[in-house]
């Protein structure tokens, strides 16, 4: 029956409906492009939104993981495996440079589980680890005396679906339906210096959790400023400062890390969150965490990095062999095929093509590395009334995928660009021209 039954007539009726899918059912891909059962052909700008890093069906990624497909897959991490062990010094190595490797990796399998692992480790850090001296106040005296747990996030913020997810993420569209919602978490403004002050200051905080760049919001960075105070503040009362780095890690910004990338090597978070691009489509999550040292209520002193100890987080499929022998070719691949150097001079390209369109239909692009945005102008439903039903970002990535490019809407009026990081200018060229000739029809 299936195999006759048309894909979306399947979907329909044994896929939970969580996502609102475009009408394409694509069948295979490779570099930049995909193809619809149809065999049709797409740039794809999405790139499975900032997942596909080096492209679909890298060719040496395809030849590692077949050698290991059928060498050995899964054991679970009730034992060693040589694949897991490389990817984590490797993952260390590049989140340290140009300084000596320090801390250690823990795998899981998504973005939202990796935070779910930052978030335990703040849980951890503030029921077991010794608080800050109170100094002057009874307030300070009387937080002393309380665990501390909770995690200060942004307004604008995406940090995934699980229940703590969605406390953490600064969006009341993600919370809506699922209350109560995990307690411990409370959202400032981003970039907003004296807000993140004032919340630090409140009894029982913790941890700071920032994008560098936020990505589901549209591409809007942190201000190296505000990292900066924000890593002065978590110095100063003793909080961890933790970066999600799930989007905008690994390449996507033109540096391993794309904190360094807006703010410079020097800032170094306590630790860090990624998925999406780490393995190239293979799922896979991880956290970093640094070696500063803790002193724990017991009177002993351990890294940061030691605090999860044995048994107190775990998750069967982190790290398999097979997907960490992939992640592994992955990052090989960005570091040996000058990949960040290709992010950091075609993303300014990028941006200057969709600048150089002109169109007044778009009012800001914005930027980092190759991660792109466009923000179409606010009264866009007003000007072209077709696009009411759906919305304006809703509406023109339909009309590019009729031109054949993949982009990812950003709330109702932000489209982004997320091309592999290998993107060439020809293909920039190509889907600016698509974007040109899709506005100027729309604008009429
Ligand atoms: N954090 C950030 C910054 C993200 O952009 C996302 C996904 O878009 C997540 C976390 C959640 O990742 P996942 O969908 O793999 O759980």
């Amino acid at each position: 029956m299936s195999a006759t039954t048309p894909t979306r007539e399947l979907y329909d009726r044994y896929v939970i409906p969580t996502y609102a899918r475009f009408e394409l059912r694509l069948a295979r891909g490779r570099g930049s492009e995909v193809w619809d059962e149809d065999g049709r052909r797409y740039l794809d700008f999405g790139a499975g939104i900032a997942v596909t890093s080096i492209g679909h069906c890298h060719p040496r990624v395809v030849r590692v993981m077949q050698e290991q497909i059928a060498t050995l897959v899964h054991t679970s991490n009730l034992y060693f495996t040589r694949p897991q062990a490389v990817l984590a010094e490797r993952l260390v190595r590049l989140t340290c440079a140009p300084g000596p490797p320090r801390g250690k990796v823990f795998f899981c399998n998504s973005g939202a589980e990796a935070n779910e692992g930052l978030y335990k480790l703040a849980r951890k850090f503030g029921n077991e680890g010794v608080p800050p001296a109170p100094t002057h106040t009874v307030g300070e005296l009387v937080a002393a005396c309380q665990n501390r747990h909770t995690v200060i996030t942004m307004h604008g913020s995406f940090h995934g679906r699980t229940l703590a997810g969605i406390a953490a993420t600064g969006q009341e569209k993600v919370k809506k339906g699922f209350e109560p919602l995990v307690e411990g978490f409370v959202q400032v403004e981003f970039n907003n210096g004296p807000a993140l002050l004032a919340a630090v200051q409140e009894p029982g905080t913790v941890a700071v959790l920032l994008e560098p760049v936020q990505g589901e919001r549209g591409i809007h960075s942190a201000s190296p400023d505000f990292m900066r105070l924000a890593r002065e503040l978590c110095d100063r009362h003793e909080m961890l400062l933790m970066f999600d780095e799930v989007q905008c890690g690994l390449g996507r910004t033109g540096d391993w890390c794309g904190w360094k990338t807006l703010a410079g090597g020097a800032l170094m978070p306590d630790a860090v969150s990624w998925a999406k691009g780490i393995a190239g489509g293979f799922p896979l999550g991880a956290i970093w965490v640094s070696d500063r040292s803790v002193t724990l209520k017991t009177g002993a002193t351990i890294p940061l990095c030691d605090l999860l100890g044995p048994g107190s987080h775990g998750t069967t499929f982190g790290g398999t062999p097979l997907v960490s022998a992939g992640a592994n070719e992955v990052l090989a691949v960005i570091e040996e095929e000058g990949m960040l150097e290709n992010a950091r001079t075609l993303g300014p390209h990028a941006k200057a093509a969709i600048e150089a369109i002109g169109s007044p239909l778009i009012c800001e692009v914005r930027s980092v590395g190759l991660m792109l945005a466009f923000e179409l102008v606010p009264d866009f439903a007003e000007r072209v009334p077709a696009a009411k039903e759906r919305g304006p970002s809703l509406f023109v990535v339909d009309r590019l995928h009729e031109a054949g490019l993949l982009t990812v809407p950003s709330g109702t009026h932000a489209i982004r660009w997320l091309p592999p990081l290998n993107v060439k200018r020809s293909e920039i060229d190509e889907a600016a021209s698509i974007l040109a000739r899709v506005l100027g029809a729309i604008a009429g």
